[in-house]
Order: C-alpha cells, then sequence, then structure tokens
C-alpha cells in the first residue's frame, strides 16, 4: 500500500513535475517546432522551451507557500513570456488550477482532478476549441475523463495519473486524422490532415512530466 503522502501532491511534487516539464520541454523542443512547421509558423518548441525555462527558474528561485501560490506563479510566467496562442492557454491552464486549489498545502487525487478540470475548462472557454478540433484540448480532455474515472474507482494517484497520461497520448495520436478548425493550422482547411498538432504533443508531454514524477516518488 501507497503511503498516505503518495497519494498527495505537495508543492515540491509540482516543483518537481514542472522541473521535469521544462527536462521534456527541452527535449523536444526541435520536434515540437518541426510539427509546427508542417501546420503552423514554426515556434511552438522555442515558446514552450523560452516558458517552462521560466518557470523552472522562478519556482526553483523562491519556494512557493502552497500549491495555489505555486500553479498561479506558473500560469503568470507562461502567460508573459510563451507568446503565441499556446501562451495565454497554457496560462490559463495553470491559472485556473490555482483558483480551484486555493491555499492547499497538498492535492489529493479528487481536488487534482477538480482542479485540472478547471484549467481545462478555462483554455476551452479562453480558446473556444471543442474536442475533435485539432488543439491541445484533443489531449487535455482525454486526461480530464480518465483522471475522472480514477477518482470514482478510487485508484492511487500515482496509478490515476498513469491512466491519465496514456489518454492524453492515445489523445494525441487521434490528432493526426483530424482537420484543425481552431489556430493557425485551421488556415490550411484540409491540408492540416495527416500531421500531428503541436500543442496536444505538449500537452501530452505536461500529463506524461506529472505521471512520471509521481511514479518515481511512490516507488
Ligand atoms: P501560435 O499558433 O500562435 O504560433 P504555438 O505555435 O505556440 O502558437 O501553439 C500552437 C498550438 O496552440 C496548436 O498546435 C494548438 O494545439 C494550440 N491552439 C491554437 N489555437 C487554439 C485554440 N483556439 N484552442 C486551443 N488550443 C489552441
Ligand atoms: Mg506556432
Amino acid at each position: 500500500m501507497p503511503a498516505l503522502e503518495d497519494s498527495r501532491l505537495t508543492v515540491d511534487d509540482l516543483i518537481a513535475w514542472l522541473v521535469r516539464f521544462d527536462d521534456r520541454i527541452v527535449e523536444q523542443a526541435d520536434h515540437l517546432t518541426e510539427l509546427d512547421s508542417a501546420i503552423g509558423d514554426a515556434d511552438h518548441g522555442t515558446n514552450m522551451a523560452r516558458g517552462t525555462a521560466a518557470v523552472r527558474s522562478r519556482l526553483t528561485d523562491a519556494r512557493p507557500d502552497d500549491t495555489g501560490m505555486l500553479l498561479k506563479s506558473c500560469g503568470m510566467t507562461l502567460v508573459s513570456t510563451v507568446g503565441g496562442a499556446s501562451g495565454s492557454l497554457y496560462g490559463t491552464l495553470f491559472l485556473e488550477m490555482a483558483k480551484s486549489v486555493g491555499t492547499a498545502s497538498e492535492l489529493d487525487t479528487t481536488v487534482f482532478a477538480a482542479a485540472f478540470r478547471a484549467g481545462v475548462a478555462g483554455v476551452v472557454a479562453r480558446g473556444r476549441a471543442e474536442p475533435g478540433d485539432k488543439t491541445m484540448v484533443d489531449a487535455l480532455q482525454p486526461t480530464i475523463e480518465a483522471l475522472d474515472t480514477a477518482v470514482a474507482g478510487g485508484v492511487p494517484l500515482a496509478d490515476a495519473l498513469k491512466t491519465a497520461a496514456a489518454a492524453a497520448a492515445a489523445g494525441r495520436d487521434a490528432t493526426i486524422h483530424l482537420v484543425a478548425r481552431k489556430g493557425r493550422a485551421s488556415y490550411l482547411g484540409d491540408r492540416s490532415a495527416d500531421h500531428l498538432d503541436p500543442g496536444a504533443t505538449s500537452a501530452a508531454i505536461l500529463v506524461q512530466a506529472l505521471a512520471d514524477t509521481q511514479a518515481e516518488r511512490s516507488r
């Protein structure tokens, strides 16, 4: 049985998540930019890497006191550094998560799932993309559904996040066949099909980074 604290995300876990996210974005930056060069303007990798590096240094310079402060700081940093469509959308994801968690010092699976749902609702409200429009929402929406199923089944946090990461990856892969209806890629019409969406790819990296952080911790 995992210890109780393994079923909760602490401030340090969230920092470890975002540091790992930065590592993965740096590793995948060229790939993300290549995906964006096919159906966008070839900047998604550089946009994201600029943002995750800024988040990393902000969080490691001064450790936030609670999870809400941490998520808010991350969201504000992403808004001001990423640029592009994805900057305000990723920023909104974290700012809405911050509002949802308030001043909690730790997040259990239920609270985290609710926060992620609020974050994705913010992304949808801002970007007006629905599932199937070939955007980051195609990776984020399945993540919520997987988390909700895990919460309903009383699944431990690490397992919930593992399922969520698999769902995000499947959502990312499904964007290959879609025609973009939002964002720059939509300007291409039918020619946007047969390409992975860059934002869905970075969103799957985000969820996988959290799953990996938590898997390591509960081992
Ligand atoms: P830009 O398109 O401004 O160059 P990026 O290249 O950083 O910004 O990000 C592109 C990604 O942003 C897309 O692959 C898509 O996933 C996401 N995106 C664009 N517009 C929207 C939207 N309206 N709603 C959700 N996601 C969007
Ligand atoms: Mg772009």
